[in-house]
């Protein structure tokens, strides 16, 4: 397959805004390691061209964690999980301060609020609110909020909140939806996304990858994702949790992992695209490598994970001769 490949053609017709063909896209993930770093040149230069060397940081609070009611097969949250995490109701106002200044500290520009549940109650949505604001009061952080399903009504309450972007990530293709969830469907998370741009606040949508999904479904993830214009994709590489339904799934390994990242910075050129759940445990040595296509990580821990110490990653970037920037695409001076 990788033969078929054009990667200096590729790059020039991403980079044209044309859109990858499927046999293309699939060629991409089936290539060969001889070429991986050919491939890599290619996502980089489309990188390269609308983020620099820049790395944006994000760090992610779990406000609420576990008590959900869905079924999601990848998440130790889930109603029908046996994982041993901590299960707590939404964390008290100061808390959440806490962790915005630890953010700030660690030099983040986006703060990533999520809730556990399939979309919050009154009551759980109007302390979110509460806490955006306290939040925005005192630092000058994005916030990402990530509150699972929410109408239109919602949507706008949360703009009118000042919250500057939600998270609601599509997960899989729609063909393999239905094999990772059954009590929601991929429409209602796409409507999700509809009723947040209907309110004016930008999407960040992604997946998780290494589920069992097929090379056309990971391609077709990356369609939608395109086609629904979504700003930032946050690809997440499956940690199989024991308890949960793939807790023993293991499809990956890091030279796929950068293939699926250097597809996605192809098919989604000017997206910030980061490198989210599971960098650590699928990347593993090859971590630097990633920042060729992505342009984002997540700094700190994960939702009921850890992540390595942040003083590795932000070595991590030093090392490789990348930058980190403000989310206003700003340098940030050290
Ligand atoms: S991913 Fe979200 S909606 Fe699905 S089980 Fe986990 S917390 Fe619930």
């Amino acid at each position: 397959m990788a033969e078929i490949l054009n990667l200096n053609q590729l790059a020039a017709k991403s980079l044209a805004g044309e859109l990858l063909d499927r046999q293309t896209a699939i060629a991409v993930l089936q290539s060969s390691d001889e070429t991986l770093l050919d491939l890599l040149a290619a996502a980089y230069r489309v990188r390269r061209h609308y983020w620099g060397n820049r790395v944006r940081l994000h760090f992610l609070l779990n406000a609420q964690s576990g008590l959900c009611p869905e079924d999601c097969n990848y998440c130790s949250q889930s109603k029908i999980s046996s994982a041993e995490i901590e299960k707590y109701p939404l964390m008290a106002q100061e808390k959440i301060l806490q962790a915005a200044d630890r953010a700030a500290e660690l030099k983040a520009g986006t703060f990533c609020f999520v809730i556990s549940g399939r979309t919050p109650s009154e009551k759980v949505f109007n302390q979110v609110l509460e806490a955006v604001a306290t939040v925005k009061d005192k630092h000058d952080l994005k916030i990402c909020a990530c509150l699972g399903l929410l109408s239109e009504s919602q949507t706008h309450r949360l703009a009118a909140a000042g919250v500057d972007r939600v998270n609601h990530n599509l997960n899989t293709s729609e063909n393999y939806h239905s094999n990772i969830c059954s009590t929601h469907t991929f429409s209602d998370r796409v409507n999700t996304l509809k009723n947040v741009q209907a309110a004016g606040i930008t999407t960040c949508s992604g997946g998780i990858l290494g589920m069992g999904e097929s090379d056309d479904d990971i391609a077709n993830l990356a369609y939608s994702l395109r086609q629904l214009n979504v700003t930032s994709v946050p690809l997440n590489f499956l940690i199989p949790i024991p308890g949960t339904p793939l807790g023993d799934t293991n499809y990956l390994n890091p030279r796929q992992c950068l293939r699926i990242l250097s597809l996605f910075r192809l098919i989604l050129p000017s997206q910030e695209i980061r490198i989210a759940g599971g960098r650590e445990v699928h990347l593993r040595s090859l971590q630097p490598l990633g920042l060729y296509a992505a342009n984002s990580i997540f700094i700190g821990d994960y939702l009921t994970t850890a992540g390595q110490a942040a003083k590795m990653d932000l070595q991590m970037i030093e090392d490789a001769g990348f930058v980190l920037e403000n989310s206003d695409g700003s340098i940030l001076n050290k």
